[in-house]
């Protein structure tokens, strides 16, 4: 196993919990905890992500490795890691929930390779400090869940955490899937996650909240120089030793505003619908992270949350996430503002999100619908069209797939037709696509974009293949039995999600009609 270069900032910069024995509290005035992971019995590399290796300058022999698999078990450590959870607090579900940390998530240390910087990740591996009354271990379902969409989203250009690996334990856990009094026996798993930071918004959040306003600085003055290294040089306001200006905090939140508008902008573009957006849940660096309950929008609904947690409120639907991602923005701000002159210093910042949410979103959906620039008037044809998709049923990719392939001189609804669930919807809704078909192709029309500048537009911004819910099932089905042959096929055809696949057809399908209601099909609960 070669020699890996780890520069443990977070451990040596910031203040840690002077306890070191392993069991739940309350830390104050601390931003980690040392922990060590729990050893499990029989850890198998299910898969790992060659991509991730290669980023970290880690080799095939390498993650072959007895001591890598060690390593991305919690069974051991590499030289150079040091494991350690960290504290945080969050927004739960538009409520203020106090600490919560990392409650089965083990930090290995940061791992650098040609200059960058990498924090490694273990999920699921055994009880921290945070764990409040649950295990701290996860479950393959959610594993693998994670694992692929984390690599499905960097693949489509979606900012997002990384997993290098997805390892089974050799032990069961205990989960009630659907908190209905069932529990079962399921599958034990890790995933190994990587990113530049883990660090969310509830990190800061709980300072604030606890009046511990020097830690608070120090944690930004930390995050500034460490993990946003190459924004920060670019700004008028440095970063001075123990001196934080009021500017370079409104700088930086502005930064975390635009990052954070346009992740979700990307979301809204392909469909993801995250499921659990608490404030807790939500990067400082504007990446998607934590991977649970999430879902891929089939049959186009902006009221659909795939969290059975979430159906009666249906807080964190696809079509809310703009909001609520500003919702959690104005909560990191009011932590922020508890160090500034007045409480209003930071607004300019959500002015600055909505402006750049809507510059992203409409530049998505002009590149969706194949129409060059947007134009004013172009948000009435789009809400038409998404209004006639939720009453007609009509699937969202496949939607976008076929429109490109329409004769805009001759448009023909037929065209479209294998992107509705039902022939009723079709039947019902014909005459108000045909008209919509009128406008739209009088528009793109207009735009002047040769056929081909107009395809070449739309399968930019059009996925073809996204991790569809019933297709990560389907996936976690065999993986339960050790076969991994569509687990890795799946992850095949996501590395290039824009591209037609020969071979990968069956990937593009709509959702078969089994899935419409099955468990973790079309709906996933937080238990994982
Ligand atoms: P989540 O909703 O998954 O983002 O988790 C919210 C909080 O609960 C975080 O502090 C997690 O670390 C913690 N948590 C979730 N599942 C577990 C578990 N199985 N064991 C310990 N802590 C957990
Ligand atoms: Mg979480």
């Amino acid at each position: 196993m070669r020699t890996l270069t780890f520069d443990n900032r977070w451990l040596r910069e910031l203040p840690g919990d002077p306890e070191t024995d392993n069991f739940t509290r309350q830390v104050p005035n601390a931003l980690w905890s040392s922990v060590i992971a729990t050893s499990v019995k029989a850890p198998k590399l299910l898969a790992y992500s060659p991509e991730v290796a290669e980023l970290l300058g880690l080799s095939q022999t390498d993650m072959q490795d007895p001591a890598m698999l060690d390593a991305l078990s919690g069974n051991g450590l590499l030289p150079g890691m040091q494991s350690y959870a960290t504290r945080y607090g969050g927004h739960q579900f538009g409520n203020w929930a106090g600490q919560l940390g990392d409650g089965r998530a083990i930090l290995l240390g940061e791992l650098m390779h040609q200059g960058k910087r990498f924090e490694l990740q273990l999920k699921g591996a055994g009880a921290t400090p945070y764990s409040r009354r649950a295990d701290g271990r996860a479950v393959l379902r959610s594993s693998l869940r994670e694992y692929l969409c984390s690599e499905a989203m960097h693949h489509l250009g979606v900012p997002t955490t990384r997993a290098l690996s997805l390892v089974t334990t050799g032990e069961q856990v205990v989960r009630d899937m659907f908190y209905d009094g069932n529990p079962q026996l399921e599958t034990g798993a890790i995933v190994c996650r990587v990113s530049p930071s883990f660090t969310r918004f509830g990190h800061f959040e709980l300072p604030a909240s606890r009046g511990e306003f020097d830690l608070l600085k120090q944690l930004i003055s930390f995050t500034i120089d460490r993990d946003f290294a190459d924004w920060h040089p670019t700004q008028p306001h440095k970063l001075e030793i123990n001196v934080l200006s009021p500017e370079l905090i409104l700088a930086w939140f502005t930064e975390i505003c635009e990052r954070t508008a346009v992740m979700v902008a990307h979301w809204m573009r392909v469909g993801f619908v995250h499921g659990v957006m608490n404030t807790d849940n939500m990067s400082i660096l504007g990446l998607t992270i934590d991977y649970g309950p999430y879902g891929w929008v089939d049959n186009f609904d902006p009221g659909w949350t795939p969290n059975t947690t979430d159906a009666q409120g249906r807080r964190y639907c696809y079509g809310r996430q703009p909001d609520i991602a500003r919702w959690n923005l104005e909560r990191l701000g009011d932590a922020l503002a508890t160090i500034m002159p007045s409480a209003n210093d930071l607004d300019s910042a959500l002015d600055h999100f909505d402006s750049v949410y809507i510059t992203y979103l409409t530049q998505a959906f002009a590149g969706k619908f194949g129409m060059g620039e947007w134009q004013d008037g172009d948000g009435e044809m789009v809400n038409r069209c998404f209004e006639l998709m939720m009453r007609a049923e009509v699937d969202m990719t496949l939607f976008f797939k076929h429109l490109a392939l329409l004769d805009i001189n001759n448009p023909k609804l037929e065209t479209l037709m294998p992107a509705f669930y039902t022939e009723q919807g079709f039947n019902n809704f014909k005459a108000d696509f045909e008209q919509w078909l009128m406008v739209y192709s009088q528009r793109v029309q207009s735009s002047l974009q040769s056929p081909s500048a107009r395809l070449q537009q739309m399968q930019a911004h059009n996925p073809r293949y996204v991790l569809r819910n019933y297709l990560a099932q389907q996936a976690i089905d065999l993986a339960e039995q050790n076969n991994t042959s569509l687990l890795e096929k799946l992850h095949q055809a996501l590395r290039n999600p824009y591209t037609e696949q020969a071979g990968m057809e069956l990937f593009e399908a709509k959702r078969p009609d089994w899935a419409r209601h099955k468990a973790g099909c079309s709906m996933l609960s937080c238990s994982s």
